[in-house]
């Protein structure tokens, strides 16, 4: 499998992709890789003449300094669960400085509204951070299709609006949450968790999939009644939010229109923050 670290090197081994129908699909990642992100890679692997992976841990976007730290780099065991699905993928894992030339920072995006809701009002500068190495890893690579996981649906969301806007001519793909047996959604930062808090975050699921219920019949108030009284339930739980917003606008709902509905929920459990979101209707 071709591992590269330097853009140059990447770029002229693509090039021989370039030419007639030869798609190039792409699944960029910060590593510590697990079976959400592999079911990213098998459906490029499934739509494309060859596949890229990037690992790249983004210092911009955390806005954590403790967080940036503790993210798990895990280089040699990614490469190896990346050639058990197939050795024609190519991984790029450059270094911080490949990637920013000395100068980590981020550039500033409009993204219409979509950075100021929940993720982006809770992680300042997370989205600057998201919109400046997306786009970096675009202009390398140049994919034909790029894949992204609903897991980080206002991130999705947000990647669709930067191609958009540049009028960068990428198929943006969004792929299913990837969940563990007890519906806690595939996370690197799951490892973090002691093995009680990772049973115990199952009730996160387990809610959400309540407020689809509630919602078939019920207002958005009582929604939200209903998810506060059953995280309350469980002290070691601590909501940051929990919104339901339309999929396009993500601007949080007070009331049901005929729109396209999610819910949103961020969570502390013990120092560990975890997010998942549910389609609604
Ligand atoms: P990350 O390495 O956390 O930046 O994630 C890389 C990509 O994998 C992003 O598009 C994520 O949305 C996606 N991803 C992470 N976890 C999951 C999951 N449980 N299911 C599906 N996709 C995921």
């Amino acid at each position: 499998m071709l591992i590269f670290s330097k853009k140059d090197a990447l770029q002229q081994h693509l090039q021989q992709y370039r030419p007639a129908q030869n798609t190039i699909g792409f699944v960029p990642t910060m590593g510590a890789l697990h079976s959400g992100h592999l079911s990213l890679m098998r459906q490029s692997l499934l739509q494309n003449a060859v596949t890229v992976v990037s690992i790249f841990v983004n210092p911009t976007q955390f806005n954590n300094p403790d967080d940036l730290l503790k993210y798990p780099r895990t280089l040699e065991a990614d490469a190896a669960k990346i050639a058990t699905l197939d050795e024609g993928i190519v991984v790029f894992a450059p270094e911080v400085d490949e990637m920013y030339d000395g100068n980590t920072t981020s550039a500033h995006y409009d993204f219409d509204g979509l950075e100021y809701q929940m993720e982006g009002a809770h992680r300042p500068g997370h989205f600057d951070g998201v919109g400046t190495i997306v786009k970096k890893l675009f202009d390398i690579v140049q994919p034909t299709n790029a894949y992204f996981g609903e897991k980080d649906f206002q991130q999705l969301q947000i990647v669709k609006k930067l191609v958009e806007k540049n009028n960068m001519p990428i198929n943006i793909i969004g792929c299913p949450i990837s969940r563990e047996p007890n519906g806690l959604a595939m996370s690197s930062r799951n490892e973090r968790l002691k093995p009680t808090e990772r049973e115990a975050a199952a009730l996160i699921y387990k809610t959400l999939q309540g407020a689809r219920e509630q919602f078939k019949t019920g207002s958005i108030a009582q929604v939200k009644g209903y998810v506060t009284a059953a995280l309350a339930t469980h002290p070691e739980f601590t909501t940051e939010y929990f919104e339901i917003a339309p999929e396009d606008t993500l601007e949080p709902a007070t009331v049901k229109e005929n729109r396209k509905y999610r819910a949103f929920i961020a969570v502390f459990l013990g120092n560990v923050r975890l997010i998942d979101n549910i389609s609604l209707n």
